[in-house]
């Protein structure tokens, strides 16, 4: 009974922080409108950026996948479970977003999470030092912790910061390491200028574009295709659950690069192969990305970007300067964040409740997270939301 009682406790404080976090239940596909816990709700919550979730054509893709391939891949990549699907992915993936460097492959993993896990336990070992983004990914986060390298917090974006970090490091080896775009605020990074330290440095440069892949740059190739940046020492990691529409993430470098991820990233060796349907699924899914769908999509979403800008500014909240897709609304306390979503919510929109430790302490936000599937009518119902919930809170202020 003792130690239950003391998880007990732990998550009493939880509660008295207002930092409980509950899961919401969906009835229904991951789509722009959608069923949660029984009710119709618009979302804002997903990171479904072109709206491919529920695809009829990935639909198929990942039946016919199965049909091909059986419900599961049977083992690890190295031990019988790597299939065509995820070998005929992997060359799809090199040639779609590596053209930053010569001889580009990709390796293909069931999470994003296991891919930054992967890649930075493999480039980084006792010895090294790890130069990491104060907003970086959890992921990121935790394979640095992973990796027993000595890590190096440079403050958000601080290229100077970072420099002066590099100047005054004699490790052999150096790994830089940022999201592209970051998950919480939807900015994104100094990609040239990290580059060109990476250069200066002898460092790797460790991309994580998770929000970027698909949405940004030529065909939606990722941001580091939008900076038009090419060099042997960038590495770039991509995940497929979010615009993607499907699921995993693949890293993609020269071909040396993933052959040591290959013999030695444990991440990837002591894990099962995910389903070849989902691998097969993403082949199909890239072909939407990367042809005139993709661009349509790609287009319809910007022009939802520049109108929730200019609609999360008319609030008396703090918008975050974002061009992504990802739009945060800072509102500062944890309770006044959760009052705000829950007047959302009544309104048929769910919108997030973004808290620490996921950011810091006092700027907990609503994240509105755009997608090619939303309307204009949907920002409609948004725009109403906020400007009642913004009279309320100004009325409350005045009593
Ligand atoms: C979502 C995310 C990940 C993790 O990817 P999964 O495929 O969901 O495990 C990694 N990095 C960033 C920046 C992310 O937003």
């Amino acid at each position: 009974m003792e130690l239950l009682r003391q998880l007990e406790q732990g998550l009493k404080d939880i509660d008295a922080q207002g930092l409980r976090r509950r899961r919401r239940t969906a009835d229904t596909a991951c789509a722009a409108h959608m069923t949660v816990d029984g009710r119709p709700i618009v979302g804002f919550a997903s990171n479904d950026y072109l709206g491919l979730a529920a695809h009829p054509q990935l639909i198929d893709a990942l039946a016919e996948g199965a049909r091909r391939y059986g419900a599961g891949s049977g083992g690890s990549h190295l031990l019988g479970g790597h299939s065509r699907a995820h070998a005929q992915l992997e060359d799809d993936l090199a040639a779609f977003a590596g053209g930053f460097v010569d001889a580009p492959r990709a390796l293909y993993f069931s999470t994003g999470y296991m891919a930054n896990l992967a890649t930075l336990t493999a480039l980084a070992g006792r010895g090294a030092t790890l130069f990491s983004d104060a907003l970086n990914h959890a992921s990121l986060i935790d394979g640095a912790r992973l990796s027993r390298a000595d890590v190096k917090i440079y403050p958000h974006g601080d290229v100077d910061a970072l420099s002066a970090l590099l100047d005054a490091s004699d490790a052999e080896t150096k790994v830089i390491v940022s999201d592209t775009v970051f998950s919480m605020d939807g900015d994104v990074a100094p990609l040239a200028r990290l580059l060109a330290l990476a250069e200066q440095h002898g460092a790797w440069l460790v991309l994580d574009d998770a929000h970027g892949f698909g949405v940004l740059g030529p065909l939606g190739r990722g941001a580091i295709a939008e900076a038009a940046l090419r060099s042997p020492h960038l590495v770039m990691v991509g995940t497929l659950g979010k615009a993607a529409g499907v699921s995993g993430a693949f890293v993609v470098a020269h071909d040396t690069v993933i052959e040591w991820l290959v013999q030695r990233a444990r991440p990837y060796i002591f894990t099962t192969a995910s389903t070849p349907a989902s691998a097969f699924a993403v082949s199909a899914s890239l072909r939407i990305i990367g042809g005139e769908e993709g661009d349509a999509r790609r287009a319809h979403l910007r022009e939802l970007i520049a109108r929730t800008r200019t609609l999360l500014k008319r609030t008396p909240w703090q918008p975050v300067d974002s061009h992504t897709a990802v739009q945060p609304l800072i509102i500062g306390s944890n309770e006044a964040t959760l009052a705000l979503a829950a007047e959302l919510d009544h309104a048929g929109l769910w919108v997030p409740a973004i808290r620490p430790p996921t950011v810091p302490v006092g700027t907990s936000r609503l994240r509105v997270s755009l997608s090619a599937a939303h309307s204009h009518e949907d920002l409609d119902r948004l725009e109403a939301a906020l400007s009642r919930a913004a009279d309320a809170s100004a009325a409350q202020e005045a009593a």
